[in-house]
């Protein structure tokens, strides 16, 4: 996708990150393991070339009630004195479907001028527009997610299902998704650092794909960067959760779903859903939920195409299996006899 952002070098930015939206707030949490880089790396400007940052989190805060607050209000008002990173985590309830005029479904804070809690979706109505740029992180966030799915009674839904496609923030960028349930620590810390770096004036726009994600961290499938694949390949199928070999008859969605695990790892490089025995179940799409259910039933297209591979698979594993045992054994020249039999041929016979 082609945007274009403001060309303007910021120096000094605040990351205004709400949780408020309907969230448990896991990507909080999984981005405390980051460290491509840390949170801390980005607060402390241990990273050259990006603004100096100020972290507004509800969790990592060590402010409270109104002082928490504070730069929220003023960055509504136009009041905070530097620009802005809206960070929105959880899925977007709608407050136009209830029977009670004075209910809502989730809020943040008081309102001022009425007392009245103020509604995630006014927040999103007063910063948004304002913001820099606008990150939804997690599938909720992006997508509706768990929260959005079929039968829920808030009418949830994603942040560009909220502020519609055209949305554009003031650094003339639309909203970035970084999907996951929770979102991959490092996908959502890189996308934070290309945008502070693109902020600073040091990086190009962010190039993201059709569905808002960056292209580089969701271009792959799962299935892509498995380590399980080459039982796949060979038809070699687990029958339950203790095996190694690939997981696709119980449960496993990884050939159609754009995600990064299997390469990256979760913490450190270590983990990564189907690496580790946890079988795909498609948390960083948009269909999320409910297009991936039920849980660990062998998936619809998965049938088709493990069938298909037991035509070629066990001849293939054999023939293998027949050239793994020949190139595990040396060559049979290689003994202290008195003769030479590598097959030697001297150019010149010897006088
Ligand atoms: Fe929680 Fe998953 Fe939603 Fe993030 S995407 S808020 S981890 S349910
Ligand atoms: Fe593909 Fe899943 Fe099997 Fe890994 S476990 S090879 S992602 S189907
Ligand atoms: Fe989600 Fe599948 Fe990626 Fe695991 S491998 S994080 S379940 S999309």
């Amino acid at each position: 996708m082609s945007t274009q952002a403001s060309a303007t070098a910021v120096e000094e930015i605040h990351i205004l990150w709400t949780s408020e939206g309907m969230s448990c707030d896991g990507d909080t949490v999984s981005v405390t393991a980051a460290s491509l880089p840390s949170i801390e790396d980005v607060v402390l400007s241990a990273v050259p070339g990006i603004p100096k940052v100020h972290l507004h989190n509800k969790v990592l805060a060590y402010e409270t009630g109104e002082d928490f607050l504070r730069p929220f209000f003023q960055a509504a008002n136009g009041e905070l004195g530097a620009p802005f990173i809206f960070v929105v985590e959880g899925s977007i309830p709608n407050e136009n479907i209830h029977s009670d005029p004075d209910g809502f479904w989730t809020a943040m804070g008081n309102d001022p001028e009425t007392g009245k809690p103020k509604t995630l979706n006014r927040w999103i109505d007063e910063l948004a527009p304002k913001a820099w740029a606008v990150v939804a992180i997690g599938t909720c966030a992006a997508y509706g997610g768990i929260h959005a799915m079929a039968g829920n009674p808030t009418g949830c839904m994603g942040l560009v299902d909220y502020l519609g496609e055209d949305f554009r923030s003031a650094g003339g960028l639309p909203v970035i998704n970084v999907p996951g349930c929770p979102v991959q620590p490092d996908n959502f810390m890189e996308t934070l650092l290309w945008v502070l770096h693109q902020a600073a004036g040091l990086a190009p726009t962010i190039p993201l794909d059709d569905q808002l994600r960056p292209q580089w961290l969701f271009g792959k499938t799962v299935h892509e960067g498995c380590d399980r694949a080459a039982y796949y390949e060979q038809a070699d199928f687990a029958r339950d959760y203790n095996s190694p070999k690939c997981q696709v008859k119980i449960g496993c969605w990884g050939p159609v779903v754009n995600c990064n695990v299997t390469k990256r790892g979760w913490m450190d490089g270590v983990g990564g859903c189907p690496n580790v025995g946890g079988v795909c179940i498609g948390c960083t799409m948009p269909g999320f939920p409910d297009k991936f259910m039920p849980f660990m039933d062998e998936p619809p297209g998965g049938s088709l195409s493990s069938a298909l591979l037991s035509v070629y698979g066990p001849f293939v594993r054999t023939m293998r299996s027949i050239t793994n045992k020949t190139v595990n054994t040396e060559p049979k020249w290689r003994h202290p006899g008195e003769k030479l039999t590598t097959g030697y041929q001297p150019r010149y016979p010897r006088a």
